[in-house]
């Protein structure tokens, strides 16, 4: 039975999770200080998506800053970049994709290398530093942290033109 709930879970996985952040904006509790809501928002996501997970996600809100691409007639059309130094993540958000190694290896399951033919094959698998629990992940930490930030923190938005944004967007799927 358990092991049946766990299944019924992760298939219903974007849903739960998209309830949770919804839940979070419209303040469903009512009761709770700001606070105990957030820590409640950070309890119901670690208990579906990992401790780890949530709690890197929350480390990179931190030390990596965020700004939205828009095109001025284009509101709903964004690309966000997440930088830290020269390192840099391109993603759209409530799109579940990311060019990391964690979401190549431990989201979609493939041996890494296969994105980056750079990388030697004979690699390991799954990232050293990450522990056995998050094998398996349904997203990776740059996608839940952008997630975080579009709830938790003022954006930087940049408009440019729409085919600077386009050049961003074709950038995110092209290997
Ligand atoms: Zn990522």
């Amino acid at each position: 039975m358990a092991e049946s709930l766990e299944n019924l879970s992760q298939c219903f996985l974007p849903q739960l999770v998209d309830q949770i952040f919804e839940n979070h904006q419209k303040h469903v509790s009512g009761s709770q200080t700001k606070e105990e809501e957030r820590g409640q928002l950070f309890y119901d996501l670690s208990r579906l998506l990992g401790e780890e997970l949530v709690e890197r996600s929350l480390h990179l809100l931190d030390s990596y800053s965020f700004v939205y691409y828009r095109a001025g007639g284009h509101r709903n059309l964004c690309v966000v970049e997440l930088c830290k130094g020269t390192e840099v993540f391109r993603l759209l958000p409530r799109i579940n994709y990311c060019k990391c190694d964690f979401f190549q290896s431990h989201v979609l399951q493939l041996p890494r290398g296969i994105l980056y033919h750079d990388i030697p094959s004979c690699q390991q698998r799954y990232l050293e530093d990450w522990s056995e629990e998050s094998r398996a992940s349904y997203t990776c930490p740059h996608i839940l942290s952008l997630r975080f930030h579009q709830l938790l923190k003022p954006s930087t938005e940049q408009v440019i033109k729409p085919d600077q944004l386009r050049q961003l967007y074709d950038e995110i799927f092209r290997d």
